[in-house]
C-alpha cells in the first residue's frame, strides 16, 4: 500500500534531475509509510527520459511515464494525477524551486485533517521584477473575476488527500487550471509559508506566452465575467456616442464649420468601435473556443510509456 505519491512534471530538465532525487530521497528516507515518485517526462527533448529510465531501474519507487509529445505542465500534473497510487499527493516543480524539505510539514497538515496543504511563497528570490508584478497583478485579478477564492501567491506545490484527488480525476475538463480545481472543490484546505528557491539549473520553461495562455485558462475555467465586458463596453460606447454627439451640435450651432474635427472624429469613432468589437469577439471566441475543444473529446494526453504502475489508469480518457 503506497501512502505518499510525489507527482514531478518534467520537461527538459536533465541538470536538475539527479539532485532532485538525491534531496527527495533523503526525505523520503524520513517518512513513514511506502512513497512513490511519479515523475512525467512532458515530451522532453533532452536525456531526461533516460535519466528517468536509470532511476527506476535502480530504486523500485521511481515511477514514470512518458508523454508521446509536449503536452504542457498542467496535463502533464494532471497525468500523474491519475497515475498515483497513494493516499496523500504531492505535486511540486522538478527545478527545485520548490524545495523538498517542507514535504514533512505538508504531511503533518494532512495528518491533522487538512485535505489540500498548499505551499505559499513567501519570497521569490531571483525572479525578475516583471514576473513579480504580473503574478502580483493576476492573482488579484482572478479572485475578482472568480467565485472561489484562490489564495494568493499559491502555485501547483501542494498536498491533496485522495478524496481531492479522486474528485479532480473525475473532473473531465481539457483546459486544466489546477490551483483554481483544487480550490474550486473546498475541503478544509490551509497554507504552509516557504521560500522560493531560485531555479538550481537549466531554463525556466515557462516562456511569457506560456504564462499568458495559463493566466487565461484560469479566468476562463472558473468564471463568465469577461463575456459581461461586452455588456459594460457596450454601455460605454453609447454614453460616448451620446457625448459626441452633444459636442457636434454644439459645434454645429456656435462654431465656424471646420472639416478637420469632423474627419478626426469620424476616424476615431471607427477605430474605437472596431477595437471594442475585436475584444468582445476576442472574448466571445476564448469561451467557443474551450467548448468546441471540448465536445471533441479527445484524450487530454497520449503515453508512450508507463512504468512502475500497478492498475491500467482508464481516467479522463
Ligand atoms: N514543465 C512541463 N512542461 C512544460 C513546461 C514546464 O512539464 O511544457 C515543468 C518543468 O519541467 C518544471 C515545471 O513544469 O518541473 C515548472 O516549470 P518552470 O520551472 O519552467 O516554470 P516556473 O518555475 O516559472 O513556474
Ligand atoms: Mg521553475
Amino acid at each position: 500500500m503506497i501512502e505518499y505519491s510525489i507527482v514531478i512534471p518534467i520537461y527538459n530538465e536533465q541538470e536538475n534531475l539527479p539532485e532532485l532525487y538525491n534531496r527527495l530521497k533523503q526525505i523520503i528516507d524520513t517518512l513513514e509509510g511506502k512513497s512513490e515518485l511519479v515523475l512525467i517526462d512532458d515530451g522532453s527533448k533532452d536525456n531526461s527520459l533516460q535519466i528517468l529510465e536509470e532511476l527506476n531501474q535502480k530504486d523500485s519507487g521511481v515511477h514514470y511515464l512518458s508523454f508521446a509529445r509536449n503536452f504542457g505542465h498542467q496535463i502533464a500534473v494532471t497525468a500523474g494525477l491519475n497515475y498515483a497510487q497513494g493516499n496523500a499527493i504531492i505535486v511540486m516543480d522538478a527545478d527545485l524551486q520548490d524545495p523538498p524539505e517542507i514535504i514533512p510539514e505538508l504531511i503533518e497538515k494532512w495528518q491533522q485533517g487538512y485535505h489540500v496543504v498548499y505551499a505559499q511563497r513567501v519570497s521569490r528570490k531571483q525572479e525578475n521584477w516583471f514576473k513579480k508584478l504580473m503574478a502580483y497583478c493576476f492573482y488579484r485579478i482572478l479572485n475578482r473575476f472568480t467565485d472561489v477564492t484562490i489564495p494568493n501567491d499559491t502555485g501547483d506545490f501542494c498536498l491533496m488527500s485522495r478524496e481531492v484527488v479522486n474528485i479532480l480525476n473525475s473532473m473531465p475538463e481539457k483546459h486544466r487550471y489546477i490551483r483554481g480545481l483544487r480550490a474550486w472543490i473546498g475541503f478544509p484546505q490551509t497554507a504552509v509559508k516557504f521560500n522560493r528557491d531560485p531555479r538550481f539549473a537549466g531554463e525556466v520553461k515557462y516562456t511569457f506566452t506560456k504564462s499568458l495562455k495559463l493566466g487565461i485558462d484560469g479566468i476562463i475555467s472558473l468564471s463568465r465575467k469577461p463575456l459581461k465586458i461586452a455588456t459594460y463596453l457596450g454601455l460605454l460606447t453609447a454614453l460616448l456616442a451620446i457625448f459626441m454627439m452633444i459636442l457636434v451640435l454644439f459645434w454645429r450651432l456656435y462654431q465656424a464649420p471646420t472639416q478637420l474635427v469632423g474627419y478626426a472624429m469620424i476616424t476615431i469613432a471607427i477605430f474605437f468601435l472596431g477595437a471594442v468589437q475585436l475584444i468582445c469577439l476576442g472574448i466571445l471566441g476564448e469561451y467557443i473556443g474551450r467548448i468546441y475543444d471540448e465536445v471533441k473529446q479527445r484524450p487530454i494526453y497520449t503515453v508512450k510509456k508507463a512504468v512502475g504502475f500497478n492498475k491500467i489508469q482508464n481516467i479522463n480518457h
